[in-house]
C-alpha cells in the first residue's frame, strides 16, 4: 500500500436530460491518494433518505486532509429526481414503469428514462473494488447493514461498518429472480457491496449521521485505504432475513402493542398489535409475529391497507 495525500476533484456526471433540456446530473467527488483499491459510496437513491448525504459531507471533511492508498468515489445524491421532489420514490411523471431507483440496477441504455440514467452512472460502480450504498429506514427500525449470505467479502465490509446488527439475506442473484437492487447488481459485476440502513428517514438525525460517517470510515480501514486498524464492534449480532414480513390482512388503523419496540425478541405467533376500524371501533384483526426472532422494523401505529407491511422480523443466526 502506498499512502499519499488526497487530491480531491469534484465534477458533474451527466446522466440524461429533462424535457426542458436541462441536464440531469449527479455530483461526483473523487478522492485520490496512492495506489490502492477504488471504493464507491453513494447515498440518497431514495429522496427522503437524508442521513447518507449528511454523513458524506463529514466524510469529505476527513478525507480531504487524509493520506490514503486508493481512491474514494462518492455520489452524495444519487437520485436527484426523488430528492428534489422530497419523495421516497421517483415521481411517476418521469418514469411510469419504475418508481423505485433501487430496483433498476445496473440500468439499461435502451430502457426507461431512469434505467438510462442508471446506465450512465453504472461505469463508476463497475470499475470499483467495493461499494457502499447508504440508506435510511423508518424511525422505528434497528440500524443495520445488509449483505448477501455467502458473499464473504461483503460480509467482512458489513462487519467492519460497525452497526450492532447485521442482516444476512438470500436475495437471489440469478437472472430469473434478479431484483435490480444496487447491492446485487454490484455483486454480479464482481464488486462486493453492502447496504447500510441508518435510522430516521426525512430528518437529519445526528446519531444516524455519526453511524454513517464511522461506518464508511471503517470500510476504508477494512480495505486499507486509510492506514488505521478496524476496531471490531463488540457484541455484533448477525440476523437472518428469512422470516416473512408481517402484513396487515385488513385495512384500518393499526396500533402496536404498547410494550413492544424494535430490538425486542418475539416468539412465532406472538401478538404484536391490532387493526381497528376507526369508524365503528371494531377490532378487525390481531396482528401476530410471522416467526420467531428480533423485531428490526415496525410501525408504531397508523393507517394500514390490506397487504401492507407492518413489521419485519429476523432470526438470530
Ligand atoms: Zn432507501
Amino acid at each position: 500500500m502506498n499512502y499519499d495525500s488526497v487530491t480531491h476533484t469534484v465534477s458533474d456526471r451527466l446522466l440524461g436530460h429533462f424535457p426542458s433540456g436541462r441536464d440531469v446530473s449527479v455530483t461526483v467527488h473523487r478522492y485520490e491518494g496512492g495506489d490502492g483499491p477504488t471504493v464507491f459510496v453513494q447515498a440518497a437513491q431514495h429522496g427522503i433518505e437524508l442521513n447518507g448525504p449528511a454523513a458524506l459531507r463529514r466524510v469529505h471533511d476527513r478525507l480531504v486532509d487524509a493520506e490514503v492508498a486508493g481512491t474514494v468515489v462518492a455520489v452524495p445524491v444519487t437520485n436527484p429526481l426523488a430528492f428534489d421532489h422530497r419523495s421516497y420514490l421517483t415521481p411517476e411523471a418521469y418514469d411510469a414503469f419504475h418508481s423505485n431507483f433501487n430496483r433498476i440496477w445496473p440500468g439499461d441504455a435502451d430502457g426507461s428514462f431512469q434505467e438510462r440514467l442508471v446506465a450512465n452512472l453504472w461505469p463508476l460502480v463497475e470499475e470499483s473494488d467495493a461499494a457502499v450504498d447508504l440508506h435510511t429506514g423508518m424511525p422505528e427500525m434497528l440500524e443495520h447493514v445488509r449483505f448477501s449470505r455467502g458473499d464473504d467479502d461483503a460480509r467482512a465490509l458489513a462487519a467492519a461498518f460497525g452497526t450492532e446488527y447485521l442482516l444476512a439475506d438470500d436475495d437471489l442473484v440469478d437472472d430469473d429472480e434478479f431484483s435490480g437492487k444496487f447491492r446485487l447488481a454490484a455483486a454480479q459485476a464482481g464488486v462486493p457491496a453492502i447496504t447500510a440502513e441508518l435510522s430516521n428517514s426525512r430528518t437529519v438525525a445526528r446519531p444516524a449521521v455519526r453511524s454513517g460517517v464511522e461506518g464508511v470510515w471503517n470500510v476504508l480501514r477494512e480495505l486499507d485505504v486509510v492506514d488505521e486498524p478496524v476496531e471490531p464492534t463488540s457484541g455484533q449480532r448477525v440476523l437472518s432475513d428469512d422470516v416473512p414480513p408481517v402484513v396487515a390482512e385488513q385495512s384500518g388503523l393499526f396500533e402496536l402493542r404498547p410494550d413492544l419496540a424494535v430490538s425486542d425478541t418475539v416468539a412465532a405467533d406472538e401478538e404484536l398489535g391490532a387493526v381497528y376500524d376507526p369508524s365503528s371501533f371494531e377490532r378487525l384483526e390481531t396482528i401476530t409475529a410471522s416467526g420467531a426472532g428480533v423485531l428490526y422494523s415496525v410501525s408504531r401505529g397508523g393507517v394500514v391497507v390490506t397487504g401492507e407491511r407492518i413489521a419485519s422480523i429476523a432470526a438470530d443466526s
